[in-house]
């Protein structure tokens, strides 16, 4: 019998992102078009299918090889019925895509939020491969995750399990408002969003920085000050790693992963933060939850979202 392959979709607000997997994570093939999002979610859906049936035409395999389809979609999801409950990104408001996709495809179809997806991916074809307990923090504009325990990823009772952003960590006389509405979330403080605030709030009040010659202030720009030794620039990369330790030291007495991947636009500070970060989740964590896990930097980049959720099938 010929070899089975999966098909991952990687849908953004921008850009469709299409690949084909072999059963072992490996990302063999590509395709990538614009999302027309403005002509609706009916013709959106169809042009996944279109990607999806041209990635596989210009590959080296045909379409009865395609054991599943999976896609990681930005929003709030039923995953069970594989509806859209509401996605911002899209302007979609209760989308049956796993029905459409179906019925256009004729094969099974799964899906999934972009961030359980990407966590998936590491975990599967990663920074995680061959490491059956693994959470997967995503540093961007938000904080996103995932958690994959003993290869399955967790969605729990209403598919909320793995928002590891709203994690409520940082202290009430500390906490600031966050997007979803409470105070002192991860995200407030550890993406990219949160510490550029904390910059424009230390220089607002007159601090001293290296930062404020800056026009605009991004978050690549504190980690790079902070790594040149401005003693503001260090103190917010130091609370941004100092509240993911302590995220991570919860999660390990909650799921008890052997690995955290790290991965994200702010994760590609590199060492300086993993060492930080790392030295913080030590700090906070029991011993016995702590002794022989590793915090190691993702490895798939951008292609993280289509090997995850080509994997759905087989760890959704
Ligand atoms: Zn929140």
């Amino acid at each position: 019998m010929e070899r089975a392959i999966y098909v991952g979709i990687d849908l953004g607000g921008t850009a469709i992102k299409a690949g084909i997997c072999d059963a072992d994570g490996r990302l063999i093939h590509t395709a990538e078009c614009p999302t027309p999002v403005k002509e609706g979610a009916e013709a959106v859906v169809q042009r996944i299918a279109e990607l999806a049936r041209q990635l596989v035409e210009a590959s080296p395999y045909h379409w009865d090889q395609v054991a599943g389809v999976g896609a990681g979609i930005p929003g709030f999801l039923d995953m069970e019925e594989g509806h859209v409950k509401h996605s911002v990104n899209l302007g979609w408001e209760d989308v049956p895509v796993k029905q459409w996709l179906e019925a256009n495809l004729g094969k099974s179809v799964k899906i999934d939020n972009d961030a359980n997806a990407a966590a998936l991916g590491e975990a599967w074809g990663g920074a995680g491969a061959g490491i059956p307990n693994v959470v997967c923090y995503t540093l961007g504009t938000g904080v996103g995750g995932g958690i994959i325990v003993k290869r399955r990823l967790i969605q729990g009772f209403s598919g909320m399990a793995g928002e590891i952003g709203h994690i409520p960590v940082v202290p009430d006389d500390h906490a600031i408002r966050c997007g979803c509405g409470k105070y002192g979330c991860l995200e407030t403080v550890s993406s990219a969003t949160g510490m550029v605030h904390m910059a424009e709030a230390a220089l607002k009040v007159g601090l001293s920085s290296s930062l404020s010659v800056l026009a605009n202030i991004t978050a690549k720009d504190v980690v790079e000050h902070a790594v040149a030794g401005d003693p503001i620039a260090l103190n917010i990369v130091s609370i941004a790693a100092g509240y993911i330790g302590k995220s991570m030291a919860i999660l390990s007495v909650v799921v008890n992963p052997q690995r955290f991947i790290i991965g994200g636009g702010v994760a590609q500070a590199g060492e300086f933060l993993l060492n930080l970060i790392d030295r913080h989740y030590r700090e906070n964590a029991l011993h016995t939850a702590q002794d022989g896990v590793e915090i190691v930097p993702a490895s798939l980049g951008n292609n993280a979202g289509v090997v995850g959720a080509a994997g759905l099938h087989l760890f959704g």
